[in-house]
C-alpha cells in the first residue's frame, strides 16, 4: 500500500527558493518511484516578502494549511532591510515553533570524511554529535515584546518543567537510537550555566530526573561557555547535548562552523505533533539571485523528514531513503566534487544539487 504525506513547503526569501526548488525536484525523484509512499507538496507564502505584499509576514491560511500537514519543508525567511516598527525583524520560522509547539531544535553536526572543516583532526577522530536546543522559551521567551525605556531593557528567560521534562526525554531517547544504530556512545551532556543562574540549577535539576530513567546512557553536565571552547579543542567527545534555545541559537552555528559552513548544516524544528526541516541558515542576502547558494543544508534537511516520516509511520523504504539520501551528499563532499563556492568550489547550486542527484543513482 502507498501512503501519500502531505508536505507543506515554504520556499521563503533570498537564497531560500534557490535551494528548495532542487531540494523538491531530488525529493520528487525519490518519491515518485518509492513503492509504499509518496510525497504531495503544496508551496505556501510566508516570509519577508509575503510581509512587503499583504502586511503579514506568516498569513493564517499558510499556518493552517502547515498545521495540518505530515511535515513541513522550509528554507529560509527574513531579509534584514524588512523589519517591525519596532526594529525587530519579521521571524515566522520562529512564529512557526511557538505556534506549533516544537520544542526540540535537532542539529546534527557531522564532519564528513573529506569535508572542508577549521579543525584538524587526525585519522581516528569523528566529529558526529548531535545539539538539542530547546526551541519555544528560554531567553526567546520576551522575543518582541522586551521591556525598553530610555535607560533600560529587560528580556525575561524562562524554562518549564513541563517542556524541559519532554525536551529530557527527546534528548535520552535520541542517545537511545543513537547508541543502538552505532552512531554513538551513548551520552547525553545537559550545557547550562548552573553556576550562576537559579534558572539552570532548575534545568539541571530536571536533567538529572531524567537522566536516572536511562541507566543505559551516560549523562553529564557543561557549562555553556567551556563547551564553546570543547566544541573547537575536542568536539569528538560529544555525542547528544541538551540546552536552553538562547545557548543553543549560538552553539548551532558553532557547529556549522566546525562543519565548513552553514551551507552544510541541516536541522530540524520537531514537537509531539508537527515538525518542520530547514537549514540552520537564514536567506543569505548578500548572494541571493547569483545561484551559488550551497543546497545541502537543505536536501540534508529534506533527508531528516524522510527519516523522521519513516520513523513515525513505519515505512522502512524512506528512512532507507533519507538514509540513501544523506550518503548521496556525503559522497560528492567526500569526492570534492561539484563544491559551491562557500566550500572552496565553483559550482552553482544547481550544478551540486544534480550531482547529488547522480550519486543517489536508481532505486536498486
Ligand atoms: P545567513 O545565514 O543568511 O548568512 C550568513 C552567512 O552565511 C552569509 O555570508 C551567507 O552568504 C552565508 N550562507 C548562508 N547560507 C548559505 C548557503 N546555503 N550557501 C552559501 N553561503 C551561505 O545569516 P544572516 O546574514 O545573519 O541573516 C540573513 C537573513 O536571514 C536575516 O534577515 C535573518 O533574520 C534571516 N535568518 C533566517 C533564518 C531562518 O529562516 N531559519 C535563520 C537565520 C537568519
Amino acid at each position: 500500500m502507498t501512503k501519500t504525506f502531505d508536505i507543506a513547503v515554504f520556499p521563503g526569501d533570498g537564497i531560500g527558493p534557490e535551494i528548495m526548488t532542487p531540494t523538491l525536484e531530488i525529493l520528487s525523484g525519490l518519491s515518485n518511484t518509492a513503492e509504499t509512499y509518496r510525497l504531495a507538496c503544496t508551496e505556501l507564502p510566508a516570509g519577508a516578502k509575503t510581509y512587503q505584499e499583504t502586511g503579514n509576514a506568516l498569513p493564517a491560511s499558510s499556518l493552517e494549511r502547515a498545521r495540518s500537514a505530515d511535515a513541513i519543508l522550509l528554507a529560509a525567511m527574513g531579509l534584514p532591510s524588512v523589519r517591525y516598527a519596532d526594529g525587530t525583524e519579521i521571524s515566522p520560522q520562529i512564529d512557526l515553533r511557538f505556534e506549533l509547539d516544537l520544542f526540540a531544535g535537532v542539529r546534527p553536526v557531522s564532519i564528513r570524511p573529506g569535508q572542508p572543516t577549521p579543525l584538524a583532526l587526525s585519522g581516528g577522530q569523528r566529529v558526529d554529535f548531535v545539539l538539542i536546543r530547546e526551541s519555544t522559551e528560554g531567553l526567546f521567551h520576551t522575543r518582541a515584546k522586551g521591556e525598553v525605556t530610555e535607560t533600560e531593557a529587560y528580556e525575561t528567560l524562562k524554562i518549564t518543567r513541563a517542556t524541559s521534562e519532554k525536551l529530557f526525554r527527546f534528548a535520552f531517547d535520541l542517545a537511545e537510537q543513537r547508541k543502538a544504530a552505532g552512531i554513538g556512545p551513548g551520552r547525553v551532556t545537559c550545557v547550562d550555566k548552573a553556576n550562576i543562574f537559579r534558572a539552570f540549577a532548575f534545568f539541571r535539576k530536571i536533567f538529572d530526573e531524567e537522566a536516572a530513567r536511562h541507566p543505559g546512557i551516560r549523562a553529564d553536565h557543561a557549562y555553556v561557555d567551556a563547551t564553546a571552547l570543547w566544541m573547537v579543542e575536542k568536539p569528538w567527545v560529544f555525542d547528544v547535548m541538551v540546552t536552553e534555545n538562547m545557548f543553543g541559537d549560538i552553539l548551532s552555528d558553532l557547529g556549522a562552523g566546525l562543519m565548513g559552513g552553514l551551507g552544510m548544516a541541516p536541522s530540524a524544528d520537531i514537537g509531539e505533533n508537527h515538525a518542520v526541516f530547514q537549514p540552520c541558515h537564514g536567506s543569505a542576502p548578500d548572494i541571493a539571485g547569483q545561484g551559488v547558494a550551497n543546497p545541502m543544508a537543505m536536501i540534508l534537511s529534506g533527508a531528516m523528514m524522510l527519516d523522521w516520516l519513516g520513523h513515525k509511520h513505519d515505512l522502512p523504504e524512506m528512512i532507507h531513503d533519507g538514509r540513501r539520501l544523506t550518503d548521496a551528499v556525503d559522497s560528492v563532499i567526500s569526492g570534492a566534487r561539484t563544491l559551491t563556492r562557500d566550500l572552496g568550489g565553483t559550482s552553482s547550486t544547481g550544478e551540486a544539487a544534480h550531482a547529488v542527484a547522480a550519486a543517489l543513482g536508481s532505486r536498486a
